[in-house]
C-alpha cells in the first residue's frame, strides 16, 4: 500500500511494540488486492499486515499500519455485494444486544458507526428508537440501501463533531473497530456523545475463540483490512480505560446460509467452486445454519 509506514504503540493501552511478540507475519500480494479487499463479508484472501500481540492488554495489532488517508480512500471505494449476509448479521446483532437495550432508560436516539445498508437501524426502529443516524464511508453500500433507509444514512466516516454531546441513548459499532487506526478515539467520542446511562456497543472478532485458534493463519480474521484484533480481555480493557461502567463481553451465534459458510471455509479453490456449483443448482445453499464463529459483543454504559 505504501512505504511511508510509521510505527505505533498499542492502540488500546499505549504500550510500546518493543515488548510485543509477532502474532502473524506480513503476507501481501499487491496484484491480488481488489476493490473487494476492503468490502464487508467478502471471500477470505489470507493476506495481512504484520501483527503483534500486546503483552500488557492482549490486543493483536498492526504495529506499522497504512496512513489514515489511505484507509479512508480504500473504504470509500470499496465494493459491496453482501446484502443477504448483512441481513443475517443484523438479526444476530439485534438478538445479542437485547440485554443491553433492556437496561436503557429510554430509546430516543441511536447512532450506528459503519452502518452499511442501514439494515440494523431498521431493527432499532422496530425496537422503539425514534431518531436514527448511521454513518458509512462506502458509497456502494449506501447505494445498495433501500429508499426507506436512505434518510438515516450519511456518507462519511465517523466524526464526533457531526453529533451533539450528551444526545444519544445508544451508539453501535459493529465489525468496524478492527478497521480503524484509533479504536480508543471512537470509544472516547462515543462516551462524550452518549447521555448518562446510555450504552456503547461493539461487535468484534475474538482471536482467542476456538474457531479462530483452530483455523489459525487460515481464519478469515487474518485480513489485510484489520488494523487490530480483539479478545475478551482487550475489549474489556478498551471500554474500562475509556470510563465505561458495567462492561460486559458475550460470545454469540451467527446464522448464515450454507452457501456463505462454504465461501468462508478454507477449502482448495476447485473443491469450493464445486460445492458452490452444486448449491447453485439446489436449494441447499440457502439453508441457514447457526454457529459461534468467534464474534463477541461488548457493551458498556456511560456513568449516571
Ligand atoms: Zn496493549
Amino acid at each position: 500500500m505504501t512505504n511511508t509506514r510509521v510505527s505505533r504503540h498499542c492502540p488500546v493501552c499505549d504500550a510500546p511494540p518493543t515488548g510485543a511478540s509477532t502474532f502473524v507475519g506480513e503476507t501481501l500480494n499487491e496484484k491480488r488486492l481488489t476493490g473487494f479487499s476492503f468490502a464487508s463479508r467478502k471471500d477470505p484472501e489470507y493476506m495481512s499486515h504484520r501483527m503483534v500481540q500486546c503483552p500488557a492488554c492482549d490486543l493483536v495489532y498492526v504495529d506499522t499500519p497504512p496512513r489514515q488517508d489511505e484507509l479512508a480512500r480504500a473504504y470509500h471505494q470499496a465494493d459491496y455485494d453482501s446484502s443477504e449476509e448483512a441481513n443475517d448479521a443484523a438479526l444476530a446483532y439485534i438478538a445479542a444486544i437485547a440485554p443491553t437495550l433492556g437496561r436503557l432508560r429510554q430509546r430516543s436516539s441511536a447512532l450506528e458507526i459503519g452502518t452499511g445498508t442501514g439494515i440494523f437501524l431498521e431493527h432499532l426502529q422496530r425496537a422503539g428508537f425514534k431518531s436514527l443516524v448511521g454513518v458509512e464511508p462506502s458509497r456502494a453500500a449506501i447505494a445498495a440501501a433501500p429508499p426507506n433507509r436512505r434518510a438515516w444514512i450519511r456518507e462519511t466516516i465517523f466524526v464526533e463533531s457531526d453529533h451533539a454531546p450528551d444526545s444519544l441513548d445508544l451508539i453501535c459499532c459493529f465489525m468496524t473497530m478492527e478497521h480503524v487506526l484509533d479504536p480508543g478515539a471512537i470509544a472516547r467520542s462515543a462516551m462524550r456523545l452518549l447521555r448518562p446511562g446510555g450504552a456503547f456497543v461493539t461487535v468484534t472478532h475474538d482471536y482467542r475463540s476456538l474457531v479462530n485458534r483452530i483455523l489459525g493463519r487460515r481464519s478469515p480474521i487474518i485480513d489485510i483490512e484489520h488494523m487490530q484484533l480483539f479478545s475478551s480481555a482487550s475489549a474489556t480493557q478498551l471500554f474500562r480505560s475509556c470510563g465505561y461502567a458495567d462492561v460486559s463481553v458475550q460470545a454469540f451465534v451467527n446464522r448464515y446460509s450454507l452457501r456463505y459458510w462454504t465461501r468462508l471455509m478454507p477449502l482448495p479453490g476447485p473443491a469450493k467452486r464445486g460445492a458452490l456449483a452444486i448449491m447453485g443448482r439446489t436449494h441447499i445453499g440457502g439453508v441457514k445454519l447457526g454457529f459461534n464463529v468467534g464474534n463477541i459483543i461488548t457493551a458498556g454504559f456511560k456513568p449516571e
